[in-house]
């Protein structure tokens, strides 16, 4: 029998990472979804098994937390459990409406901590053993609000803290470039979720599409790239 792929989404207890985890399994994927809060967490996956014949595991991982991604590591190790792939989806938003200059730095790196060290962490913890195997497919789960091509002023730390995941996608997609591993960042669009509200133009389902498309990419799929609905979009 070929063995599922196994996929990693961090910050999947809601939102647009609970939505991508279902729509991994639903492809036959073997799903780690992982959640800050442990319990939340073994909730989600519950309610995914639920509702069809899919394997959804569950983990804790706080990605701003080193010490989480080891014990995670470690855990994974145990089991003898690969990462084939990873979603780097977890994020925080503050301060939307703050102007750059009253952004307190502390603010600024508690965001940066989430959004960008958290991603990079996640990915020196599983991207090696990905170029090792040759394959591995990593979808940095980004914004348009990141985009230098059209920032003005909206949420600067957030933007901030996307425009540099954006660069690191292009760090490692070129880093790792001809080894098997694919290296994206996606933009959802605006969606509604608890971060989008309810005023957003897009269900998860829409949000989540171009990132599990990109989890999924083949062999010949791009690396290093930004898209939305499926299409490169400026950085
Ligand atoms: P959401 O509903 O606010 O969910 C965010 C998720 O991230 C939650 O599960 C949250 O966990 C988790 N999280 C936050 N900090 C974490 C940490 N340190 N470790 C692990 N998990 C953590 O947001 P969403 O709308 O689903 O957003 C998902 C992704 O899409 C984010 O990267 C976001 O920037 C991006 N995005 C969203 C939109 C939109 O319109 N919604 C637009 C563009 C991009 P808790 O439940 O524990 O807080």
């Amino acid at each position: 029998m070929v063995q599922s792929r196994v996929a990693l989404v961090t910050g999947a207890n809601r939102g647009i990472g609970l939505e991508v985890c279902r729509q991994l399994a639903v492809r036959r994927y073997r799903v780690i979804l992982t959640a800050r809060d442990g319990s939340k967490a073994e909730a989600a996956a519950r309610m995914l098994r639920a509702a069809g014949d899919l394997d959804v595991q569950h983990a804790r991982l706080d990605v701003a937390d080193p010490q989480s991604i080891r014990t995670l590591v470690d855990e994974l190790a145990e089991r003898s459990e690969n990462v084939d792939v990873l979603v780097n989806n977890a994020a925080i938003l503050l301060g939307e409406d703050q102007a750059v200059l009253d952004v307190p730095v502390d603010e600024l790196r508690r965001t940066f901590e989430t959004n960008v060290f958290g991603a990079v962490g996640v990915a020196h913890a599983f991207v090696p053993g990905m170029v090792e195997r040759r394959f591995g497919r990593v979808v940095n789960v980004s914004s348009e609000a990141g985009q230098l091509a059209s920032m003005r002023t909206y949420a600067p730390a957030y933007a901030m803290s996307k425009a540099a995941l954006n660069a690191f996608t292009v760090q490692l997609g070129e880093a790792t470039r001809g080894t098997g591993v694919l290296v994206n960042s996606a933009c959802p669009g605006w969606v509604r979720t608890d971060m989008g509200g309810p005023g957003a133009s897009r269900s998860v389902e829409e949000g989540a599409d171009t990132i599990v498309w990109l989890a999924t990419l083949s062999s010949r799929g791009p690396t290093a790239g930004f898209f939305s609905d499926r299409r490169a979009i400026p950085w």
